[in-house]
């Protein structure tokens, strides 16, 4: 198990459509747990394969309070959405800044484990939001295209908040 390079806003990989993972090889199996490992290392919520540099439709996400709870997801694909919710979003190929993005409130999604086994997972509120952000990723889409009014420095939101 590995910390892998975070690519960043700028790079081409993170403007790629990846690819469908067919099996998940060894290759594939250290490249999923090199991604927890660069996760709970940035200490986000979720992290999707082209931004280590790997064109796979790999996602994983920890929305758990103590970051000890990884979903892999691979080949995620969104079969139904609800509501909306309107909120600051960041991520770690974008360091330092947030923006405030309308996603749906509730998504039901496909997708399979490491064992390529199918299952469903819903996702309400911040899971509903790092779903479509992560799956955004596969796309080549940053959410620093769907934010409203740009992008702002994180220090700025803390000082809102004060
Ligand atoms: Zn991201």
């Amino acid at each position: 198990m590995a910390i892998r390079n975070i690519r960043e806003i700028g790079d081409k990989v993170l403007t790629k459509v990846s690819r469908e993972v067919k099996e998940v090889d060894s290759k594939t199996s250290i490249l999923i747990d090199d991604m927890i490992d660069t996760l709970y290392d940035a200490e986000g919520v979720g992290l999707a394969a082209p931004q280590v540099g790997v064109l796979k439709r790999i996602v994983v996400i920890d929305v758990s309070e103590d970051a000890n709870d990884p979903i892999i997801l691979i080949n995620p694909e969104i079969l139904e959405f609800d509501g909306s919710q309107v909120g600051n979003e960041g991520c770690l190929s974008v360091p330092g800044k947030v923006g405030t993005v309308e996603r749906p409130n509730y998504v039901k999604v496909k997708a399979y484990d490491r064992d390529m086994k199918e299952f469903i997972l819903e996702g309400r509120e911040l899971l509903a939001r790092a779903l479509c952000h992560e799956i955004d990723h596969l796309n080549g889409i940053l959410y620093v295209e769907k934010a409203k009014d740009g992008i702002r420095d994180v220090y700025e939101l803390e000082e809102d908040e004060e």
